[in-house]
């Protein structure tokens, strides 16, 4: 029943939750897959299995899984490089992992370290990580995730329980997209997902590249009509956000559209644009309102992100956006 909330790789999360509930998992687990299919997710699921006291762990849903899936739990250590670059997992960061790993934990049975890019340390680094892995403190468990496990040392493999994360079916990446992005249409994401494949990090993040340009592209349309002397330009541009479905859009164009005004207030002021979202359009505002107005339209900008967090119908807020702009622009 856990680990619901994880997409696709149905054999690995039943053989993981086995050995969670039969307190049987290896003290140290190679989690390979390539980018995007989910292995810190997976990892932070796994420390939570391991530290959750409900029967049905991980149940996702007490303070503790909770706290682990957040990263707010001090007896799950997480560990990344910097740069992600070869050989950029430290063997000073290794060291400091040893140095903690010594310490009891805090509130659990367990302490996790969770070591994302494993396969980016060098040689020394894996000795040195070797050194704990064959003496490991018993409360312990290591979880290196790596796009290749050939990167790491024949001894280390021979410590570590292997296990892959595959990419989901394409149906499937369709329905976790759905789940977790309103924006997109149907259209789009299953262009993303001919693109990307089953691969549901890099669909998520190629259709929420093209949400940011989309709502790029909307808040300078909006600050162009804010510009037209007729209020039905303003009403023609805004009109296509009444839909709920255009929530997330809305949302998104908030800040780009508080950048433009701001941008135009630099100008005013002899300055330069800062954002340079799209100058020409910040310059045609900077000429065409004093700074008052611009002020204004940049409090509006402000005012819609508070009234959106606050769940209004998303018809009445259009309504309230327009009428906002309208008197801001003309504000004296
Ligand atoms: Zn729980």
């Amino acid at each position: 029943m856990a680990f619901e909330t994880f997409f696709g790789n149905e054999s690995l999360k039943n053989t993981i939750l086995q050995l969670i509930r039969t307190r049987t998992l290896p003290h140290a687990i190679i989690l390979e897959g390539e980018k995007g299919v989910g292995k810190r997710t997976f990892a932070r699921l796994i420390a939570a299995g391991l530290l959750c006291k409900q029967a049905q762990a991980p149940c996702l849903e007490c303070s503790i899984c909770k706290n682990v899936l957040s990263a707010n739990h001090p007896d799950v250590l997480y560990y990344e490089t910097e740069k992600h670059t070869k050989d950029n997992f430290k063997i000073d960061t290794v060291r400091a992992i040893r140095d903690i790993a010594y310490i009891s934990p805090n509130q659990a049975a367990y302490k996790v370290f969770i070591l994302a890019e494993a396969d980016l340390m060098n040689s020394a680094a894996q000795n040195a990580l070797l050194k704990i892995l064959e003496e490991p403190p018993a409360y312990a468990v290591f979880i290196l995730l790596c796009e290749k496990k050939s990167a790491f040392l024949e001894t280390i493999l021979s410590r570590c329980a292997l296990y892959r994360l595959e990419r989901v079916s394409d149906a499937l990446a369709f329905e976790a997209v759905r789940s977790l992005l309103s924006g997109p249409t149907e259209e789009e994401i299953n262009k993303a997902i001919a693109l990307a494949g089953g691969n549901i990090g890099m669909v998520l993040e190629s259709l929420r590249g093209d949400e940011t340009l989309r709502a790029n592209e909307k808040a300078i349309e909006i600050a162009g009509a804010v510009l037209s002397s007729y209020e039905f330009d303003l009403l023609k541009v805004l009109g296509e956000l009444e839909s709920s479905g255009a929530k997330a859009l809305l949302y998104a164009l908030a800040e780009p559209l508080k950048n433009v005004f701001r941008d135009a207030v630099a100008i005013r002021c002899g300055g330069e644009a800062l954002i340079r979202l799209n100058e020409d359009t910040a310059q045609k505002l900077a000429a065409a309102l004093t700074k008052k107005q611009l002020f204004a339209l940049i409090e509006v900008c402000e005012e819609l992100k508070r009234r959106i967090q606050r769940n209004m119908n998303q018809k009445l807020l259009v309504t309230w956006l327009s009428a906002a702009l309208t008197t801001a622009a003309e504000y004296e």
